[in-house]
């Protein structure tokens, strides 16, 4: 697969990114092997660039698919850490549990912070002290804010922005796609690297995928789109997709059919509503004492999951 540079980090990305949330504990539970092995499979045909986080839990399953192998890497995790202190532990743990002395990319996990540059102030000031430190190799902003990634444009310290949008909008939480493609287009043209989110709004467009994926693609300043992947007929064919190949129609009829959707299983919720809290998309309630979804506004994020201390949401 063709590789491009990641903006200003100078880093070599393939602009498919495998995204590892839905390989952890928060969605599909696979075993660090059965992960790994998935992973390898992408590391082999050309994909370089990973995408993990703290909260995905997919540290093994990284650290398992790069055992052994000699090929060019560039690791994105995140933290959303609230002070310094927890900043520098969740640096600590990724670097001890993915096994490498760097990460090469640590995001400011941002999903739900509007400003947070005033917000995390201590935090990003932490994961910068972590750069100096050579500890992390480029410090960078996620979010589902228009605000917070146009913000991201006038702050030089953030080389790197992975920005939620897809053609219809969903999960971006104050605007349109619209805004958030010229709140993109700022950031790369200050040089940011930017590598885009829920291209396929969590599974709601799966059913329009290779559109869905050629719109983030040709939005200005996109670099890559980060993809979760289940399967090696799904990683083969975004592979082919993302190298212009003409995609095999019926592999992609039989992809675009999959649907995945939030599972909570009712019969141990204590209708606590921590859930609800952790929702951006207000698409959980709790009725009758049991929380309930509406599918419409769920974007398969699997925060809600992080959250639920009776641990009985998943994505399936
Ligand atoms: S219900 Fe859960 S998975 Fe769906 S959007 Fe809300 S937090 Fe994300
Ligand atoms: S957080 Fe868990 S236990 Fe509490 S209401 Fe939500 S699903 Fe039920």
């Amino acid at each position: 697969m063709h590789q491009v540079i990641l903006g200003r980090t100078g880093l070599r990305i393939s602009p498919l990114v495998f995204g590892t949330l839905p390989l952890g504990p928060l969605q599909a539970n696979l075993s660090p092997a059965e992960g790994g092995r998935l992973i390898r499979h992408a590391l082999e045909r050309g994909v370089t660039m990973l995408d993990t986080a703290e909260l995905y839990g997919s540290y093994p399953h990284v650290r398992e698919a790069l055992a052994g192998y000699a090929g060019p890497v560039v690791i994105a995790s995140k933290t959303h850490a609230n002070t310094a202190e927890i900043a520098r532990a969740h640096v600590e743990r990724a670097l001890r549990e993915l096994g490498r002395e760097r990460v090469d990319i640590i995001h400011l996990h941002g999903a739900r912070v509007r400003d947070p540059f005033t917000e995390r102030a201590e935090v990003l000031e932490e994961l910068l002290r972590m750069k100096a430190e050579g500890k992390i190799g480029h410090v960078g902003l996620s979010s589902h804010y228009i605000a917070a990634i146009r913000a991201a444009a006038d702050h030089p310290e953030i080389e790197v922005v992975h920005p939620l949008i897809n053609r219809i909008g969903m999960g971006i939480l104050d605007g349109t796609a619209e805004e958030m493609a010229d709140a993109i287009a700022a950031c790369a043209r200050t040089g940011t690297g930017v590598y885009a989110m829920k291209a396929l709004a969590g599974g709601n467009l799966i059913a329009e995928a290779r559109q869905s994926f050629a719109y983030v693609l040709g939005l200005a300043g996109v670099h890559g789109i980060a993809i979760g992947m289940l399967s090696e007929g799904e990683i083969d064919a975004n592979v082919a997709l993302f190298s212009g190949i003409a995609p095999e129609p019926a592999v992609w009829e039989e992809l675009e059919q999959k649907r995945r959707r939030l599972r909570i299983m009712e019969a141990f919720c204590k209708g606590c509503g921590v859930c609800i809290d952790a929702c951006t998309n207000h698409a959980l309630s709790v009725v009758d004492g049991t929380a309930r979804v509406d599918e419409e506004a769920c974007i398969l994020c699997g925060y809600c999951g992080a959250a639920c201390p009776e641990f009985i949401i998943r994505v399936v």
